[in-house]
């Protein structure tokens, strides 16, 4: 298990991550909620958090919601509302573990002024909304 935490550390849980692969969103929304790069890493459908008291819990859109602590604003999660899916901050981990950024999210969204030198897959707007159609459709 991986030990995950927010600034303050009010919001403290553990993860069996899955997957060392970690995807990067360039979308506008992700740009606001982070105020830069929304790194997130699969962290699977069973999370139980410590003090679940001190998590906010935004709904964006009929099928997501975006997580933060209450006391320090760190941003948590993204939460796919039907299926019970976290994906989290790659910042909360407070283990050295071994990841691979394989994925990048909403590439013709990103912003000029920078890129990523990692050689990664590129997911296109059309492209993310073809795959969240297929996933919205899928009875869990
Ligand atoms: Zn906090
Ligand atoms: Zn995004």
């Amino acid at each position: 298990m991986v030990k995950c935490t927010c600034l303050c550390k009010s919001v403290e849980f553990d993860v069996n991550f899955t997957t060392k692969n970690y995807s990067v969103c360039h979308c506008k929304d992700c740009h606001k909620w982070t105020g830069g790069v929304y790194m997130s890493l699969s962290a699977g459908k069973d999370l139980s958090f410590k003090n679940e008291a001190a998590i906010g819990r935004y709904s964006h859109s009929s099928w997501a919601e975006r997580g933060f602590c209450k006391k320090c604003g760190t941003n948590l999660f993204y939460r796919m509302k039907k299926s019970n899916h976290y994906f989290l901050m790659l910042g909360l981990i407070d283990d050295e573990i071994s990841l691979n950024f394989n994925e990048q999210q909403f590439i013709d969204e990103k912003p000029n002024h920078f890129s990523f030198s990692n050689a990664t897959n590129a997911i296109t707007k059309k492209e993310m909304k073809i795959l969240l159609d297929d996933y919205l459709e899928k009875k869990d």
